[in-house]
């Protein structure tokens, strides 16, 4: 725990002077930090640390935290990340603030569809598959218009802006490429009329190369909770 709470530090630190060589203000950043794989007593520890914002990434392991924290509640924001199957879309429109991980319209429709009433707007982003890359999930740049329209239309959803997972890449120069890419399709959507502020891009190993192409939302786990163990 003394390291998550210095290693939380550290990433905060990270953004800051990455926003300073980009002359950016530090608090357009937000810091989603990526639970997975972790128990809620870590969650708990970087909320009493300050952290609001986490990301998810299955859905079982998800709503089993969020009731385990059901106390913080009101006070945290809880965003789905992973790949979403639609048979699973219900309990993350239910239990969930925002969706990072859109990656069809047919996943927004089940999502508006099944967003409860009592609930604000779902917070969405459309995820890109920005290296073109045939095993990640994510519409192609040349779909993304048509797609984002769609989703803007839809009641009870949000369209926020863009996610992408980009392929890792060695050094600050290539790491750079595809954020600059899904920014500049940011800002097409944007010119075409689409009210749009957030782009999450950015993790643990390219979250300079992230803000310096301006990532909104950063979303970091290994190295604010350490590596993550798949074995049970
Ligand atoms: C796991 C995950 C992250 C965090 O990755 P780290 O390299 O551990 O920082 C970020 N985004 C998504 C979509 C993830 O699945």
């Amino acid at each position: 725990m003394p390291d998550l709470i210095h290693n939380l530090e550290a990433v905060r630190q990270r953004i800051a002077l990455a926003a300073q060589g980009a002359a950016r203000d530090p608090r357009s950043i937000a810091l989603l930090a990526v639970s997975k794989t972790f128990p809620a007593d870590d969650v708990r520890a970087a909320y009493a640390a300050g952290q609001r914002a986490f990301g998810e990434n299955y859905v079982q392991e998800a709503i089993a935290k969020i009731e385990a924290l059901a106390d913080l509640r009101a006070s945290i924001e809880w965003h789905f990340i992973g790949p979403l199957q639609s048979n699973k879309t219900r309990p993350v429109a239910e239990h969930f603030d925002w969706v990072h991980s859109v990656d069809r319209l047919k996943i927004a429709r089940r999502l508006a569809e099944q967003r409860p009433d009592n609930l604000p707007p779902l917070n969405v982003c459309l995820q890109v598959n920005i290296s073109g890359e045939a095993s990640k999930s994510g519409v192609s740049i040349p779909e993304a218009a048509q797609v984002a329209q769609e989703i803007a239309a839809l009641p009870k959803l949000r369209l926020r802006g863009l996610m992408a997972i980009p392929e890792p890449a060695g050094g600050i120069d290539e790491q750079r490429v595809p954020h600059r890419q899904l920014r500049e399709l940011f800002e097409r959507l944007c010119a075409d009329g689409l009210e749009l502020d957030t782009l999450s891009m950015g993790m643990s190993s390219d979250l300079e190369a992230a803000v310096l192409e301006g990532a909104t939302i950063v979303r970091v786990g290994t190295a604010i909770f350490g590596a993550r163990d798949y074995s049970n």
